[in-house]
């Protein structure tokens, strides 16, 4: 467990964070700035949320260019240290009394009771899954891979791409320039991706397009070996591969809080302008709140910001 700060002597925060990306991140380091008392945790053992399944080279972040998100995270992460911001790493939120401000946070076998004023939701957004058969044994295989940093250990391999967004194709793409046999299944013979991907790979060589078609399988023992595809119109059938690529889309990581403040038909939580959702004690920010057009490293440390200003200005008063 990764611990930063004094947490171990915190009873009472004015604000409770909840999720380490840089929505979490920023929304800290403005606590520490502006003189809230804070804790963050993060349920996984670092910090970073998505930052780490950045890949490619990070461009569009003002006054860093990064070769990919596990060093922007690594400068994000020194600077909160640097500040002294209180994290605790391996710990979720067992129990919210939002009412009495009081919430219990578990780690494997601790408990902790805090007290808050406010908590601030920055839990993010996760890949979505297919629901089948074999798919959570491969993700414990760790067969998860990234096409621009992974392409090369599927030169002359079948791989399976699933979707129809830009991530999908994109990611098609890579795989086939670098000698992929790629085939892309995607469940709609109408594509999300925008053209400057969806007429490339349609022209590639290397790239089949599989439509109207879902993977209903995925199969293999000890490393993935193939998958079972159902077209709409047809009978099931056995495909050879061996990498499926899961690209459909990202889902809000709100559920845990889905009983107790408002969320949309799409998952996000609603919130005003500082981020305020349906409860006066809770806000949220970053991409649990932001459809993916929208979602961005800066936006999320925007909202961290405006959250923490707006949290401040209640203790003026
Ligand atoms: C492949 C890829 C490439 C990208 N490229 C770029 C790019 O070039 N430029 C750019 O600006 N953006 C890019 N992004 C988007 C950017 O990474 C996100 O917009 C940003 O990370 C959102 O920050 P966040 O803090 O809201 O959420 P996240 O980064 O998702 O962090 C959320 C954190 O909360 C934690 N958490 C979740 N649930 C709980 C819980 N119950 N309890 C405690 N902790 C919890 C998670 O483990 C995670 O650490 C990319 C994203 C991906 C996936």
């Amino acid at each position: 467990m990764r611990t930063g700060g004094i947490y171990n002597n915190m009873k009472k925060v004015n604000v409770l964070i909840v999720g380490g990306g840089p929505a979490g991140i920023s929304a800290a380091i403005w606590c520490k700035r502006l003189n809230l008392s804070h804790i963050m945790i993060e349920k996984e053992e670092t910090l970073g949320g998505q930052l780490d399944q950045i890949h490619n080279k990070i461009i569009d972040y003002p006054g860093i260019i990064q070769g990919n998100g596990k060093e922007i995270k690594e400068l994000f992460i020194s600077h909160m240290q640097q500040l002294n911001c209180n994290y605790l790493c391996g710990f979720q939120l067992k129990s919210v009394d939002v009412d009495n401000r009081r919430a219990i946070l578990y780690s494997n076998n601790i408990s902790k009771s805090i007290e808050f004023d406010y908590i601030v939701i920055s839990t993010g957004a996760s890949p979505r899954t297919l629901g089948v058969d074999g798919e959570l044994q491969m993700i414990r295989r760790g067969e998860l891979y990234s096409a621009s940093k992974h392409h090369h250990l599927f030169a002359d391999k079948k791989v399976v791409v699933v979707g129809g967004g830009d991530r999908a194709l994109e990611g098609a793409i890579i795989l086939a320039n670098s000698g992929a046999d790629v085939t892309l299944i995607h469940r709609s013979n109408i594509f999300r991706a925008r053209e400057e991907y969806v007429l490339p790979a349609l022209e590639h060589p290397n790239i089949d397009m599989i439509l109207d078609s879902q993977v209903t399988e995925i199969i293999g023992e000890g490393h993935v070996g193939g998958v079972m595809v159902k077209p709409f119109k047809g009978e099931a059938y056995y495909m050879e591969t061996n990498a499926i690529f899961i690209r459909i889309g990202i889902k809000p990581n709100s559920e845990p809080f889905s009983n107790t403040i408002d969320i949309n038909e799409k998952g996000y939580i609603n919130v005003d302008e500082f981020g305020k959702t349906s409860r006066n004690n809770i806000y949220a920010v970053g991409d649990v709140c932001t459809e993916p057009i929208y979602s961005s490293i800066s936006l999320a440390v925007g909202q961290g910001m405006k959250v923490a200003k707006h949290l401040s200005l209640q203790y003026q008063h």
